[in-house]
């Protein structure tokens, strides 16, 4: 880093020049500074060697592919990675969330809205964690499901759930505010930190793991038509 150059710095990890530069251009445009890389291997060295703020990657890699980059990217860390990803294709936007990626974004995109999604994904992780209002040393307990807000850890009949951080967050938004039905955009606000940005099917998409994962001792309802809830009482 240059000495008094405070710009972010943007790692874009993608194989087709012409998208790297076309998103390298717009970033920079955006007063960020731009690396790239065209294989994974080169991206994840470039990421422990430069320190950059955000991942820009690419799923389809030639080698490393983009998930795996994701995994081992997130055993380093938190480093906040915006996938980029063919078009509707969803079973990709799934498993990238699912790896702990912050967000995606499908080709070809508007530059503008990689920019918007930049600059939503680096605000909250500026500010995180932003959703857990709860004193850290709450334990909450519903049935069989356990949840150590502090240690950020969650349990089914005392055997633990690897929740990505998305999900866990999301998890305890709802169950802050239990009675209360609160609609997607709610959810992306408190949990993703981004206004209009938010594809509320990235909701959908993490309550899905969550009961996935947490099976009958999900406590998240559909509201339909509305949102999501966990019942004020416990059933
Ligand atoms: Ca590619």
């Amino acid at each position: 880093m240059v000495p008094g150059d405070d710009r972010e710095l943007i790692l874009i990890v993608e194989d087709e020049p012409n998208i790297a530069s076309f998103a390298q251009m717009y970033l920079e445009a955006s007063g960020y500074r731009v690396i790239t890389a065209e294989r994974g291997e080169d991206g994840l060295q470039l990421a422990q060697t430069e320190n950059p703020q955000l991942v820009v990657l690419d799923l389809m890699l030639p080698g490393l592919d983009g998930y795996e980059v994701t995994r081992r990217l997130r055993q380093d860390g938190n480093l906040p990675i915006i996938m980029l990803t063919a078009r509707d294709d969803a079973i990709d936007r799934v498993v990238g969330l699912e790896l702990g990626a912050d967000d995606y974004i499908t080709k070809p995109f508007n530059p503008r809205e990689l920019v918007a999604r930049v600059r939503a994904v680096l605000r909250r992780s500026d500010a995180a964690p932003a959703a857990a209002p709860l004193p850290q040393d709450t334990t909450l307990v519903l049935d069989g499901l356990r949840v150590e807000v502090g240690g950020r850890e969650v349990y089914v009949h005392d055997e633990g759930v690897a929740l990505t951080p998305k999900e866990f967050d999301l998890l305890v938004t709802l169950l802050e505010n239990r009675g209360l039905v609160m609609t997607r955009q709610q959810l992306l606000e408190r949990v993703w930190g981004f206004t209009f940005l938010g594809d509320s099917r990235t909701i959908d998409v993490h309550v899905r793991q969550l009961r996935r994962k947490l099976g009958e001792q999900c406590p998240i309802q559909t509201v339909w038509g509305t949102g999501y809830k966990v019942p004020a009482a416990s059933r």
